[in-house]
């Protein structure tokens, strides 16, 4: 089992997912008392969050390359990077260091496209949505990608940073994920990315009115099969 390296705390609501989800899975597909072997950095999310809002992403993509040189220091064979949102400075943080990033979103549009999904709904923060970084990726592997209107991706962008982040899982903002879901399968979407790693905090395939692809969780069976994949 190959050592994987963490990148989190964005939010630390998150990262518990994908600790947790680690070690699940590792002791799933090797039964007993089996667990992960990973390290977890965990920034502070507020310092990460005023870089977003001031459009600071040099500087974010420089504090996180020195968060990534880090964990290669301390032995991490591969990166996991714990948001969706901060693959923004990718290519910063895959400069600092000479072990693979194991990219989120094309995780997810290998799902996605296995299950023959064309035309997909993007949910996440105001950057994922609305930037290029995120929807291109989905974009070149030959997905139609579909986002909110302007409310509805004020209102998704909102709920993330004002409760999710803060692990206030509200049942009001459930419903009103659960409207913006449908006005994105009125607009022609099959499936629906949950784009932001706390979503699924909210929202699952219970709830949603259309099948769920949830980052998270497609992202931490990707660090599973690369950290036990036969040498
Ligand atoms: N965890 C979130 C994401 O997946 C949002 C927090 C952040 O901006 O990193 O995008």
């Amino acid at each position: 089992m190959k050592l994987v390296g963490l990148l989190g705390g964005m939010s630390w609501e998150s990262t518990l997912t994908y600790y947790q989800g680690l070690n699940r899975g590792v002791r799933e597909r090797l039964g007993g008392l089996h667990s992960a072997r990973c390290l977890v950095a965990s920034v502070d999310f507020a310092e990460v969050e005023r870089m977003q809002e001031r459009g600071a992403w040099d500087e974010a993509g420089a504090y996180l390359a020195s968060w990534a040189r880090r964990l290669e220091a301390g032995g991490a064979e591969c990166l996991v990077l714990c948001t969706n949102t901060m693959h923004r400075v990718i290519d910063d943080i895959s400069a600092a260091v000479t072990i693979p990033i194991l990219h989120i979103a094309e995780g997810t549009a290998d799902a996605l496209l296995a299950d023959d999904v064309r035309t997909v709904g993007l949910l996440g923060t105001r950057y994922t949505m609305e930037q290029d970084f995120y929807r291109s990726i989905l974009e070149r592997r030959g997905l139609t990608v579909v986002t909110p209107d302007e409310p509805g991706r004020t209102l998704v962008h909102n709920v993330i940073y004002d409760e999710l982040c803060l692990g206030k899982v509200l049942d009001h903002s459930r419903q009103a994920y659960i409207s913006v879901v449908e006005s994105l399968k009125q607009n022609g979407a099959q499936a629906v990315i949950l784009g932001c790693t706390e979503i699924g905090l909210l929202l699952d395939r219970e709830t949603s009115p259309l099948p769920v692809y949830d980052t998270t969780l497609l992202h931490i069976e990707a660090a599973l099969d690369w950290a036990l994949k036969p040498a």
